[in-house]
Formats: structure tokens, C-alpha cells, sequence
């Protein structure tokens, strides 16, 4: 199978701009992707021909809206397997679901002694919003440590869960690591104590086919920017039994049944959990975004990404001194790595006036960083309109700055 790698560049009207008068690497698709024309002018449409408030009018364009956005949601339930539309919310971003999840459910479930499981490799939004939330209420989060190569330790797992456990919250794919995390037996283990289990999908959607129902997630989050889709909206997948039992998160419009001066009744599932006007535009980009990713076919994008790792892993292995963070078997196509004792911002200050972004510093885990001793990484992570010549064109900025700071 030959990847159609040029013809979806063209897709990408900024993959074509130049930058310090070269032409743009893009390695920084980790923290957030680049947008195909589809999803641009999935966008400009909606405003040029549809734009209304939802859910309220009864004149043709709030209809119009109204449809396009709760077919939205069905196109999320499908894309991630979900049961119904319901069980879809729409919220600001992987940030803004798990925040949800903590006031809600900490707010129902999580009472003094309780305990939280999380890990070591979490990124900050799946890490500050259960550490905030235990100290509130008095409970107790633990950590899965990793092993050398930077997977879950799954025997500490195991030893951790006790009578006490209310939840675990682990990553799907590390944002540090590339880690690929054995999500079903997470969940699997944890539903024997009957322990709910939220998964960060922020790194996953993307990369991988993720069917909620065949993991089981309790819970599954992740944003509308790292899939090809416009910034400020993202997913909460919840299944409806927790849903359902879960106090709103925010109060205000659209989430109400009926309000009186004494007290208010709340919506129904999915509206009890989106309050006020909701980004109707990011709506109609994740749709697109999903469509773009069905066309191009998951299975063919996941084979490519993992041709470019594989490419980018050896080339990098070439340079004397690079040391990698993670190298499990099962891993997304991302690459953190050090060289020697330089300083990942010096490296990565001469790696982009070469042309080339990519990320540098503690990737918003710092507690990785502590764990694994070091300051931070360069990251390079990789998205299928990526081709090696653009790795070769890293490997040689690398090596520059090797010769530049050594
Ligand atoms: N979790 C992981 C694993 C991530 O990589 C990120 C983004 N870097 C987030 C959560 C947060 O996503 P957002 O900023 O879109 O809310």
C-alpha cells in the first residue's frame, strides 16, 4: 500500500508555509494539529449559511443549527463506538471533560479516606484536577510508577487497588513517552472491584481506532485540536449509569429544566452537562475532522504513523548520544530524547531556526520529569502528512546543534 502523503499535504494549506525562509517542518502535532482545508471551510460555512443560537428558536436557522450540532454528536458517538448521543458532551477540551469529572463525580463519590489512582506519566490536565480534588476532600491519590522502558508497572497497579479505591484515571497514549497504555486490562482489573476508570484520549483519537464499549471506559475525554479540528472544543464520553447519577458541573442556560425563585430542575443527559452557548463552529469542525480521518482510514494512518517512527527511531539512534524517553513495544508515533547534557531548550532554540517545530521542555508533565530526573525533552511527534525526508531534516538540525552546543 502506497500512502497518499501527497496528496493530503495539499490538504493543508499551512504544511506550505516557510519559515526563517525555509520551508515549515511541523513535529509538534502532540500538542496540537494542523487543519485540512475540509475542516477550514466546514467553519466558514456554518457562518456564512448557518449560524444561530441552538436548542432555542424555533425559526429555520436555529433548527438548521440545532440539527447540525446534535448530528455532530452522533458522529462522535459513532466514531468512538460509543452506546447513544447522550453519552457524548460537549465540552471546552480534554482539560475542561476531566475537570468535569472531578468536580462532579469527586463531588458525589469521593469523601475523606477514599483513594484515586492516576500515574506518573500523566499530563498535568489528568493529574492537578485529581490532586486539587483528593486534598479537597481529604482523600488520597496514588501513582502507578513506570518501568525502564515507560510502561505502567501493571504489578504495582494491581497491589495499589484496595476497598477504598473510587477511581482510576489513566492516559490512553503518554504525551511524554509515546507510551501506549494497556487500556482494556486498566479497565478490566479495576471493574473487577467495580471501580470506575477515566481515560485521557488526547494523544489517542487521532492515531488509533478507540472503541469506548469494547475498552469499556467508564469515561473517555479528549479534544477537538489534536484531531484536525479548530481549538476550544472538546469530548466527554461517559457512560450513562454514571452520567446520569452526577451533579451538573456548571449552572446557567440550556442546562435547566424548569427554574423558580426557590429552586431548579435540572436537563436531561447530555444538556445537564453544557451549560450556556456552546461552540457550535467546533461542532462542525469535529464532524469534518472526523469525516477527513474516516476517508483517509484509521488502519492506514495508524500503519504510516508507525512507518514513521520506526524511520525516525533509527535515524535519531544514528547520533552519538541521543538517549530516547520511551521505548515500549507498544508506542505512538512520537519521539522524546536528550543528547548528552545539553539543555533541551538550547537544542531546541537551533532545531527551529532550521525550520523546524518542535516541542521542548517538561510537555506539561513535571512530575514525570521529576520522576525520571532530568529537566525536560525534545519532542518530536509525528502526524501522517509527516514524510522521512522531513525526518532526515530533523536528524541533520539535530546533529547541528549537537556540533553547535557540545
Ligand atoms: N492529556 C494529554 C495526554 C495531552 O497530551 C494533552 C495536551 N497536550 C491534554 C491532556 C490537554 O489537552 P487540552 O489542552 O486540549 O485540554
Amino acid at each position: 500500500m502506497v500512502f497518499p502523503v501527497e496528496k493530503i499535504r495539499a490538504d493543508f494549506p499551512i504544511l506550505s508555509t516557510r519559515v526563517y525562509n525555509k520551508p515549515l517542518v511541523y513535529f509538534d502535532n502532540a500538542a496540537t494539529t494542523q487543519k485540512p482545508l475540509q475542516v477550514i471551510r466546514a467553519i466558514t460555512e456554518y457562518y456564512e449559511k448557518e449560524n444561530c443560537n441552538i436548542h432555542r428558536g424555533v425559526h429555520f436557522l436555529s433548527v438548521r443549527a440545532t440539527e447540525a450540532y446534535e448530528d455532530a454528536r452522533c458522529v462522535i458517538r459513532d466514531f468512538i463506538h460509543a452506546k447513544s448521543c447522550h453519552e457524548i458532551i460537549f465540552t471546552r477540551g480534554t482539560t475542561e471533560s476531566i475537570n468535569l469529572v472531578a468536580a462532579s463525580f469527586g463531588k458525589q463519590f469521593i469523601h475523606e479516606g477514599d483513594e484515586v489512582i492516576t500515574s506518573v506519566m500523566e499530563h498535568h490536565s489528568n493529574f492537578v484536577p485529581w490532586q486539587q480534588m483528593c486534598l479537597e476532600r481529604k482523600a488520597t491519590l496514588k501513582f502507578i510508577p513506570l518501568l525502564e522502558d515507560g510502561s505502567l508497572d501493571m504489578d504495582a497497579y494491581r497491589e495499589m487497588i484496595t476497598p477504598n479505591t473510587r477511581l482510576v484515571a489513566v492516559t490512553h497514549i503518554s504525551n511524554v513517552l509515546g507510551t501506549i497504555n494497556p487500556v482494556n486490562e486498566i479497565i478490566a482489573l479495576a471493574h473487577q472491584h467495580n471501580i470506575p476508570v477515566l481515560i485521557d484520549g488526547a494523544q489517542a483519537v487521532a492515531h488509533m481506532n478507540v472503541d469506548v464499549q469494547e475498552m469499556d471506559a467508564d469515561f473517555y475525554c479528549f479534544s477537538g485540536h489534536k484531531m484536525y479540528a479548530p481549538m476550544g472544543i472538546g469530548i466527554l464520553y461517559g457512560k450513562e449509569r454514571w452520567l446520569e447519577q452526577m451533579p451538573p458541573y456548571q449552572m446557567g442556560g440550556e442546562m435547566i429544566k424548569e427554574v423558580f425563585f426557590t429552586h431548579t430542575t435540572f436537563n436531561e443527559l447530555p444538556f445537564k452537562f453544557e451549560a450556556g452557548t456552546p461552540n457550535v463552529e467546533g461542532a462542525m469542525g469535529v464532524r469534518t475532522a472526523i469525516r477527513y480521518l474516516g476517508e483517509t482510514g484509521m488502519d492506514r494512518i495508524d500503519a504510516y504513523e508507525k512507518e514513521l517512527l520506526g524511520y525516525a527511531t533509527q535515524r535519531l539512534l544514528e547520533i552519538d548520544g541521543i538517549q530516547l524517553y520511551g521505548t515500549a513495544p507498544h508506542k505512538a508515533s512520537l519521539i522524546s530524547f536528550l543528547m548528552n547534557n545539553i539543555h533541551p531548550y538550547d537544542a531546541g532554540m537551533i532545531i527551529d531556526k532550521l525550520g523546524i517545530a518542535v516541542r521542548t521542555g517538561h510537555l506539561c508533565a513535571q512530575p514525570l520529569m521529576e520522576y525520571l530526573k532530568i529537566p525536560g525533552t525534545i519532542r518530536a511527534s509525528f502526524a501522517f502528512y509527516n514524510t522521512n525526508e522531513e525526518i532526515d531534516r530533523l536528524v541533520e538540525a539535530v546533529k547541528k546543534a549537537k556540533e553547535m552546543l557540545l
